[in-house]
């Protein structure tokens, strides 16, 4: 099977990135968000996406209109019934997920793959609605989408060969460096990072060094070119409890154990950059 038409689902953050990088590199793309302003607002970032790299001459004008020409945009789910590859990148949630894979499911051809961008949840259990496991598969890309060189390709427990070699050779032709990993909590990605930053948080709530010391430790001592506290504020403390909430319950591990000054932030709504407040001061 070959691709030449893509459905990213999802106008989001990662979903406008993945229909920057899908039509940059030749695909022609459908983006299908909820409602009309998300949908325009997904276009207007991809547009502005763009319009910058022409600026800084890294892409020639008439090269951004081929592109734009190539992304159409719907609110409507029933418009993807053709196309050969779905990318599915809407909020982190179970429930929501399963039930806009099942219509997908009923909905896209046959010999369609599904693909999840999902951060934590398990590949095996989004593919386990549809009635084309073998064609389901993680595609886990790294935020921003059109900087960041790896795409975490995860194997549900029926996933084909076949597919994992067509999303490798797509991964690649959209300027991506693929890696294979298997379905197990937070993939590999989130099961080392998040550990790590969890840790940097019983630092600070121990007392063993102040937010910039911790990060200047692992900025300059090994050569991470953000500190951990910093890109917690970055990736947002809501997001990180949820994935730490992710390992601890599927590996019933309390190494996994969330700091309590993780919790006592995001209960009190200090979520880092989102907020204007997290280990930092984003609000001046
Ligand atoms: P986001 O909140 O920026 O965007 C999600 C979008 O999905 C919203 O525009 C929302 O309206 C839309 N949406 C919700 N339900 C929908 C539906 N049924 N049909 C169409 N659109 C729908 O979220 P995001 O940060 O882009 O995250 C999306 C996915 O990518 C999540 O699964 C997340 O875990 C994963 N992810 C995020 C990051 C990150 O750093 N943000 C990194 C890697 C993976």
């Amino acid at each position: 099977m070959e691709v030449k038409k893509i459905g990213v689902i999802g106008a989001g953050q990662m979903g406008h990135g993945i229909v920057i990088v899908s039509a940059m590199a030749g695909y022609d793309v459908i983006m299908r968000d909820i409602t009309q302003e998300f949908v325009d607002n997904g276009m207007k970032k991809i547009e502005k996406f763009l319009s910058r790299s022409v600026e800084k001459g890294r892409m020639e004008a008439s090269v951004k209109e081929e592109v734009m020409g190539r992304i159409s945009s719907t609110t409507e789910l029933s418009d993807l019934k053709d196309v050969d590859l779905v990318v599915e990148a809407i909020f982190e949630d179970l429930k929501i997920k399963k039930e806009l894979f099942r219509e997908l499911d009923s909905i896209c051809k046959e010999g369609a793959i599904l693909a999840s961008n999902t951060s934590t949840i398990p590949i095996t259990d989004l593919a386990s609605v549809t009635k084309r496991p073998d064609l389901f598969i993680g595609m886990h890309f790294m935020n921003p989408v059109p900087i960041m060189k790896l795409v975490e390709v995860i194997r549900g427990l029926k996933t084909s060969d076949e597919t994992t070699k067509l999303i490798f050779e797509l991964s690649e032709k959209m300027g991506k460096v693929p890696i294979e990993v298997n379905d197990s909590p937070g993939f590999v990605s989130n099961r080392v990072l998040l550990p790590m930053i969890n840790e940097a948080i019983y630092c600070l709530y121990e007392g063993v060094g102040t937010p910039e010391a911790i990060d200047g430790v692992l900025k300059l001592g090994m050569n991470h070119p953000m500190g951990p506290l910093a890109l917690a504020d970055l990736i947002g403390l809501d997001v990180c409890l949820n994935i730490m909430n992710v390992l601890y319950e599927g590996f019933n591990d309390s190494k996994y154990r969330p700091c309590p000054l993780l919790k006592k932030m995001v209960h009190g709504g200090q979520l880092g950059r989102k907020s204007g407040k997290g280990f930092y001061d984003y609000s001046r």
